[in-house]
């Protein structure tokens, strides 16, 4: 089946790598319009923009952390493009890993910021739009770690929760106004955030074995998923995370022995 989105206006935060480029280059090729969200970096987000160059895609320096940054950037969509139809909250890191009684509270605040009040702040002003238009979808980006704990990560896992949380809470309040709002929960991803992971063979084969079909995933593996949950392929689809993990959350390791 073709998806097309021709017509769709679509933010993308944290487009400017990973999966968030990905899905930036997903959307744009399914037809439609992008804008490429960043914080750093620029030159990445022009690259991400160049694979779609056809969709006319922009590019948006915000911090979704910072409310001022993220009203600033729905003004520029708004003169741009009149409004919003899709946005995918991809924007999140991880943080350096320590246990909690080590972590520095600045650290560990600063995951919070982006990967829940920075979806929440973005959810916000797009719903603003989307419930006076009666139209939209919201994507948010969360992860296996939404109900798998991760030693080390404790903001992270505490932040993605939430975001599954956060997910259901605004689909209930969204949906009078015909505006879906879903999670998609990834798995281990080959992308940058987890480089230090599958560079190492050692550390590579650990991760693998905690995932049913053995490998990592690819970010168009996700992208595509995307397209069509914010596709109208998926009109029935809010309030809920579905899971794109190779069966990591099946626990694997139950294959044998319990
Ligand atoms: C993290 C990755 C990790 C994966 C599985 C993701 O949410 O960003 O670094 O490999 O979860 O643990």
């Amino acid at each position: 089946m073709q998806i097309d989105l021709t017509g769709k206006r679509a933010l993308v935060t944290g487009a400017n790598s990973g999966l968030g480029a990905a899905i930036a280059t997903a959307l744009g090729k399914a037809g439609a319009r992008v804008a490429i969200n960043y914080v750093v970096h620029p030159e990445n987000a022009r690259a991400v923009a160049d694979t779609i160059e056809s969709s006319q895609p922009l590019t948006l320096q915000a911090d979704v952390s910072s409310p001022d940054a993220v009203a600033t950037m729905f003004q520029q969509l708004d003169t741009t493009w009149g409004g919003l139809d899709i946005l995918v909250n991809n924007a999140g890191i991880d943080g350096a890993r320590a246990v909690a009684w080590e972590v520095d509270p600045s650290t560990w605040r600063k995951v919070m910021d982006i990967n829940l009040f920075g979806a929440f702040l973005c959810c916000r002003e797009a719903l603003q739009r989307m419930t006076k238009q009666n139209a939209g979808v919201i994507l948010n980006i969360t992860s296996v770690h939404e109900v798998i704990a991760w030693s080390g990560y404790s903001a992270y896992t505490s932040a993605k929760a939430g975001l599954g949380m956060l997910t259901k809470t605004l689909a209930q309040e969204a949906a009078p106004f015909g505006v879906r709002v879903l999670a998609l929960a990834p798995g281990a991803i080959k992308t940058p955030i987890n480089e230090s992971v599958w560079r190492d063979p050692k550390m590579l084969r650990d991760l693998e074995n905690k995932i049913a079909l053995g490998r990592m995933g690819v970010p168009e593996e996700i992208a595509n998923l995307v397209v069509t949950l914010v596709s109208d392929v998926a009109s029935y689809v809010t309030g809920t995370t579905l899971f794109a993990d190779g069966g990591m959350t099946d626990y694997p390791d139950f294959a044998h022995g319990g």
